[in-house]
C-alpha cells in the first residue's frame, strides 16, 4: 500500500497549506515538460498527483486515515494532462498557456444592433455585416508558407516554456521566441503573413423575435471565430439596443402612454381615440375621470418571449389645464367656481381634513 504523506514528504498531521505546497514543489520538479524522455519522474509525477488528489480532499483523506486505502472508483487517475493539473499548473504560473494538441474552440463575437421599438414590438429579420476570421486557404490556417515546414523553437526546445532559477524558486515564463507556440514559422505564408487566417467580410441574416427587449442578447451557435486544431467555431451574441419610442414606454410586458385629456372630457366623459401599436383603439372615458386615471386595454402590450402571451396597454390619463385664456373663456370658468365653489367633494374634504388637523393641536 503506498503511503501518501511519505510521497509527499509531510507527515501525518500535515496542515492543507503544507500538503498543497509540498505538492506544487514536487510536481513542478517531476513534471514531464520538465523530464523529458524520463519514465521514472512521469511515475514519481503520477504518484505525487494521486497522493495530493486524495490528501488534498478532506473526506477522501479521512478515509485514507481510517483505512488506509480510498475506495477504488473514487479516486480516477487522469493522465498527467488532465484538466486537474492543468488547473493547478495555471494557477500556479498565473496565466493558463499551456500547450495543448486538442483543437481549440473559436471565440465568441458581439454584435451590438440598435432596432426601432416596433421592430422589437412585431419581430423583425436584420442582415449583419461584420468581419469575421477565416482560416487561411493558402496555407491551410498553418501560417506556413506552402514548400515549407514549421521549425522546433530553438530557444525553448518546443516546451514553449523556458524556466529561470532564481535562488529556491524556478520561474517558468512562456517562451518569448515562440509565444508558448513551441515553433517558429521561419517562412511565413504571404497572404496570412503567418496568423494562419484572413479577415473576412460576413454578411448574415437574423431573425429578431417578437417581444425582445432592450438589453436582450441573442445568441446565434456557430457564427463566431472558427475553432483552431480543428476545434468548434464559437457563437455570436447579437446585443439588443431598443430606440424609445415618444409615446410608449415599455415595461415588462405591458406598454405605459399618457394621453391628455380636457377638463371638460374629463368632467362629462368622452369617447378617445389612444394609439396603439397594432392601430388606433377607442376607449370610453367615464363622466368625472381624474388625473393620473389607468385605463388598461388587453392584449395591445408587448408579447412575451417565453410564454408568448401578449402584456397590456395601460393608458395613463392627465387632464391638460390650458394655458392662454381669452376674456370670455375665463369668465366662463369664474362663473363655473361660483356655481360649483362648494360642491367640490374632493376639495371639500381635503380642507375639513386639514383644518380638523390643526384644530386638534
Ligand atoms: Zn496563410
Ligand atoms: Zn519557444
Amino acid at each position: 500500500m503506498k503511503d501518501y504523506y511519505e510521497i509527499l514528504g509531510v507527515n501525518r498531521n500535515a496542515s492543507d497549506e503544507e500538503i498543497k505546497k509540498a505538492y506544487r514543489r514536487l510536481a513542478l520538479k517531476y513534471h514531464p515538460d520538465r523530464n523529458p524522455g524520463d519514465p521514472a519522474a512521469e511515475e514519481r509525477f503520477k504518484e505525487i498527483a494521486e497522493a495530493y488528489a486524495v490528501l488534498s480532499d478532506p473526506q477522501k483523506r479521512a478515509e485514507y486515515d481510517r483505512y488506509g486505502s480510498v475506495g477504488s472508483g473514487d479516486f480516477e487517475f487522469s493522465g498527467p494532462f488532465g484538466d486537474f493539473f492543468e488547473d493547478i499548473f495555471s494557477s500556479f504560473f498565473g496565466g493558463g498557456r499551456r500547450r495543448r494538441s486538442r483543437g481549440k474552440r473559436g471565440a465568441d463575437l458581439r454584435y451590438d444592433l440598435k432596432i426601432t421599438f416596433e421592430e422589437a414590438v412585431f419581430g423583425t429579420r436584420k442582415s449583419l455585416v461584420f468581419k469575421r476570421k477565416k482560416v487561411c486557404d493558402r496555407c491551410g490556417g498553418t501560417g506556413v508558407e506552402p514548400g515549407y515546414s514549421k521549425e522546433r523553437c530553438p530557444v525553448c526546445g518546443g516546451r514553449g516554456e523556458v524556466y529561470y532559477t532564481r535562488g529556491f524558486f524556478t520561474i517558468s515564463q512562456t517562451c518569448p521566441r515562440c509565444h508558448g507556440t513551441g515553433y517558429i514559422i521561419t517562412h511565413p505564408c504571404e497572404k496570412c503573413h503567418g496568423k494562419g487566417y484572413v479577415m473576412d467580410e460576413i454578411k448574415i441574416d437574423v431573425d429578431i423575435p417578437a417581444g425582445v427587449d432592450n438589453g436582450a442578447r441573442l445568441r446565434v451557435a456557430g457564427e463566431g471565430e472558427p475553432g483552431e486544431n480543428g476545434g468548434p467555431p464559437g457563437d455570436l451574441y447579437v446585443f439588443i439596443s431598443v430606440e424609445e419610442h415618444p409615446f410608449f414606454k415599455r415595461e415588462g410586458d405591458d406598454l405605459i402612454c399618457r394621453v391628455p385629456v380636457s377638463f371638460p372630457q374629463a368632467a362629462l366623459g368622452d369617447i378617445i381615440e389612444i394609439p396603439t401599436p397594432y392601430g388606433v383603439e377607442k376607449v370610453k372615458i367615464p363622466p368625472g375621470t381624474q388625473s393620473a386615471t389607468v385605463f388598461k386595454i388587453r392584449g395591445r402590450g408587448v408579447k412575451n418571449l417565453s410564454t408568448g402571451r401578449t402584456g397590456d396597454l395601460l393608458v395613463e390619463i392627465y387632464i391638460e389645464v390650458p394655458k392662454k385664456l381669452n376674456e370670455e373663456q375665463k369668465e366662463l370658468l369664474r362663473e363655473f367656481e361660483r356655481l360649483t365653489g362648494s360642491k367640490h367633494k374632493e376639495r371639500e374634504k381635503f380642507w375639513e381634513r386639514i383644518r380638523s388637523l390643526f384644530a386638534r393641536n
